[in-house]
């Protein structure tokens, strides 16, 4: 190979790692020196240098004659570098070892050869060779000579090498991102050592590359004292490294954060010689932590802003961190408060304990990630204020189980009161209008409040209670008559009791006691503890235990109609539930209230009915009912052929009687009268009172004969009847006209004026007769 065929070779690779580690300008400038001073020396053309390169071995440095030999040269070197030592042949052409070799058929020009290995830490890398006619004539020295000069390439190798590994390495950390420089210990911290990337790093032109330098020169003012007192340090403590933070400020006026390590280097004496600057530009990292902290400080004012509450809990060491909101909210400072978890346990609401707690316990189980809730907590004041809470577990252990859980919590009290309000307000709403349904529907005021009365114990939040109606009792006294009843029966007395509300009858005489108060007050009563009340009578044996008791009238336009009593709420009773329970006390007040109305005007009703329809004095049915049972009957022999008779019934000189006797014993003969009619009639007839002393008798579905068999035993009867206290000895005798129906043809007024005639006939015919037409 040529040496402009390695020039070559050399130039395209440029790249630090696959360049050789031999070869370079320089290198080759060395080796061709070495082979001319060779040459010039022993006065021998064929010298050369092969070097092993990649396992392969060149020759890098050697005269134009050598080309036609290079196959059997290399061979030669080959065996030299494999000896590592000298090697001596003193004519190739005889020797053993070579006779049947590579070596060219005209090699008489160089028959013989030394080889001397050019060594790499002590390994054979190469050699420096030559042929020559005359071997034997070498001296000494001129083999001394050609050591030297082997070791000399040797040296320039090592160095290449050395020199090649510090560019790498050089190159490596000035292109990196770590500057260094060094400075010396003497007053005034003279910089000794400058890298090339601190010029780039402070944004300097590379030109300025040369001493004197001074980083102080570029260090924020502010910050120039830590940065001075990291050196000082070092000097007045052996201490090897130190970390330090300061900004520099470049010519552009633009600031870098750096973050500096210095090592110290001391003198076997302890005495600080140089310190080792390595600047590290963090100005990003510090960006993106400034950053950082602001969306950290923007999240805490947003939860400062909202009046969150948060916490943070450990389920594995079961403890919770809070903030001051948190303590706020319930009414407690900050400060010297027992652990979190337990504050909140304690002051959780009855009502919500479970659930609350066993969803925090799913989420602490690892079952669920997330929580929101709505729950009611205890203020220090003692009011309850709605909580509405987030949870989210954001870590979990080895073995996956939740270790840290945080959430939020807000008051929502007034928010949420307002929807709780709604609903119980549409609750109350609903609970009124079906009273009002079923009163209406049934005219039933036990059915409208036994109805509504276990939505009224849920809205209430009551364990028990009753509805009862003010009534003034048969003794005359006020009492109350229970319309709903929780069913509390606990032995055969109260179970008697009990089946005497099902049964409708069921009244509390007994009113001097806590609820009867109620109504003796006409006012409210509330007892949250029952057992101190000195109203209270306490409760029979085996009653479930009263805590807590609230009675309210039942009052509509001022008048109480009656009571609601309500017990043991878990909260006890306030002025709050009182308001709410109002407008369904004006209701039930104003349904007993109607009931009263109704049933006077029901019974008004009756009276003005019977009025209408029955004779004052005799109470027998007055003559519109006579008629309309006429025709009643007309209508049925008109439909179905069913005919009917009609009579009538007068008694005999009347007239006379009330001559006789006065008109009030007429009277009393007329009710004794119409006593015995009644008294005698058949289950089917009517008698009424026609007028004056004149009856009639009407008998549906009964032939001419019947309703003559029927007169003629009214006839007899009143004949036979003592009227002594009345009229004393005088007899009362009556005549009786009857008739039938006969087709539909005829009209009811023909009917019955045929029966008249027949009434005449029996007065005509002498009296106390029956006659029929
Ligand atoms: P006769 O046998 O013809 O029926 O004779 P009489 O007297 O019964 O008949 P009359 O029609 O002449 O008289 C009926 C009397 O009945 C006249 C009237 O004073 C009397 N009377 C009518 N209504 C009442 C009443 O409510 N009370 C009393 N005490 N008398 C009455
Ligand atoms: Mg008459
Ligand atoms: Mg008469």
């Amino acid at each position: 190979m040529s040496k402009a065929m390695l020039a070559k070779q050399v130039e395209s690779n440029d790249s630090i790692l696959t360049k050789s580690s031999y070869y370079s300008p320089t290198i080759q400038k060395a080796l061709d020196n070495v082979v001319l001073a060779v040459q010039d020396k022993l006065n021998i053309l064929d010298v050369a240098i092969a070097l092993l390169e990649n396992k392969e071995l060149l020759l890098v440095s050697n005269m134009d004659g050598c080309d036609k030999t290079v196959a059997f040269t290399k061979q030669l070197c080959a065996k030299t570098i494999e000896l590592n030592d000298t090697l001596r042949i003193e004519d190739i052409r005889t020797d053993e070892g070579y006779v049947n070799s590579d070596a060219p058929n005209d090699a008489s020009k160089m028959c013989g050869f030394i080889g001397i290995p050019i060594r790499k830490e002590n390994t054979a890398v190469g050699a420096l060779h030559l042929f020559s006619e005359n071997i034997a004539d070498l001296t000494k020295e001129e083999l001394e000579f050609l050591n030297t000069k082997a070791e000399t390439i040797s040296i320039a190798l090592t160095a290449a090498n050395f020199s090649h590994q510090f560019m790498i390495e050089h190159n490596l950390l000035s292109k990196g991102p770590i500057s260094s420089l060094i400075v010396d210990s003497k007053p005034g911290w003279p910089t000794v050592f400058v890298s090339a990337n601190c010029y780039s790093l402070l944004g300097l032109d590379a030109k300025t590359n040369e001493l004197p330098f001074r980083i102080d020169d570029f260090i924020h003012p502010d910050h120039k004292v830590v940065f001075k007192r990291s050196l000082t340090f070092h000097r007045s403590t052996q201490i090897q490294d130190l970390e330090t933070e300061y900004d520099v400020v470049l010519p552009s006026g633009e600031y870098k954060s750096i973050r500096q390590v210095s090592y110290g280097e001391y003198s076997e004496a302890g005495k600080l010689i140089y310190v080792r600057l390595y600047l590290i530009d963090q100005t990003s990292q510090k960006e993106l932590e400034v950053r950082l902290r602001k969306v950290k400080e923007r999240s805490s004012l947003i939860i400062e802003t909202l009046d969150l509450a948060t916490w943070d809990f450990d389920p594995i060491a079961n403890f919770t961190q809070v903030n001051h909101r948190w303590y706020e909210m319930i009414g407690l400072n900050f400060e010297d408060q027992e652990p979190a978890k337990n504050v909140w346990e304690r002051r959780l609401h009855p009502l919500d304990k479970k659930r609350v707690t066993e969803e925090l316990d799913d989420l602490t189980a690892g079952n669920r990630d997330t929580l929101n809730q709505i729950y009611r907590i205890r203020h220090e004041t003692g009011h309850w204020i709605w909580v509405e809470g987030f949870g989210k577990t954001v870590e979990y252990n080895s073995e996956g189980k939740p270790s840290r859980i945080i959430g939020t919590q807000r008051d929502v009290t007034e928010q949420h009161k307002a929807i709780i309000i709604r609903q119980k307000q549409d609750a109350l709403v609903a609970l009124m209008s079906k009273a009002q349904e079923v009163f209406l529907e049934e005219s039933d005021l036990r059915a409208a409040c036994s109805s509504i009365f276990e939505s009224l114990l849920d809205l209430a939040e009551s364990e028990f209670g009753f509805i009862g109606e003010r009534i003034i009792s048969e003794k005359g006294k006020v009492a109350l008559k229970i319309q709903a009843i929780s069913d509390i029966s606990w032995d055969t007395q109260s179970k008697e009791l009990y089946s005497r509300y099902v049964n409708d009858g069921l009244v509390f005489e007994n009113l001097d006691n806590l609820f009867g108060r109620v109504i003796t007050t006409e006012n409210e009563v509330i007892s949250n503890d029952v057992a101190k009340d000195a109203h209270s009578s306490g409760t029979p044996k085996g009653h479930p235990d009263m805590d807590c008791f609230l009675g309210l009238p039942i009052k509509f336009d001022g008048v109480v109609y009656g009571m609601i009593g309500l017990a043991n709420r878990v909260v006890g009773y306030d002025r709050e539930l009182i308001d709410f329970l109002k407008p369904l006390l004006a209701n039930l007040g104003l349904l007993m209230r109607v009931r009263g109305i109704e049933a006077a005007r029901v019974s008004a009703e009756r009276e003005l009915k019977s009025l209408a329809t029955t004779d004052d004095l005799t109470q027998l049915p007055n003559r519109r009912v006579f008629t309309t049972h006429v025709e009643s009957a007309y209508q049925l022999l008109k439909r179905h052929g069913e005919s009917f008779c009609v009579a009538i019934i007068d008694i005999d000189y009347f007239k006379s009687i009330n001559d006789s006797f006065g008109h009030d014993a007429g009277d009393e003969v007329l009710k004794r009268f119409a006593k015995i009619l009644l008294d005698g009639k058949r289950a089917n007839d009517l008698i009424a009172r026609f007028g004056g002393e004149e009856f009639a008798l009407i008998a549906a579905k009964t032939s001419i004969e019947e309703a003559i068999i029927a007169c003629e035993r009214i006839r007899t009867d009143i004949e036979e009847s003592d009227f002594s206290q009345q009229v004393l000895s005088r007899k009362i005798t009556v005549s009786i006209g009857v008739t039938q129906s006969l087709t539909g043809e005829e009209s009811i007024d023909e009917i019955i004026k045929r029966a008249d005639l027949a009434l005449y006939k029996a007065k005509e015919g002498g009296r106390n007769r029956v006659e029929s037409m």
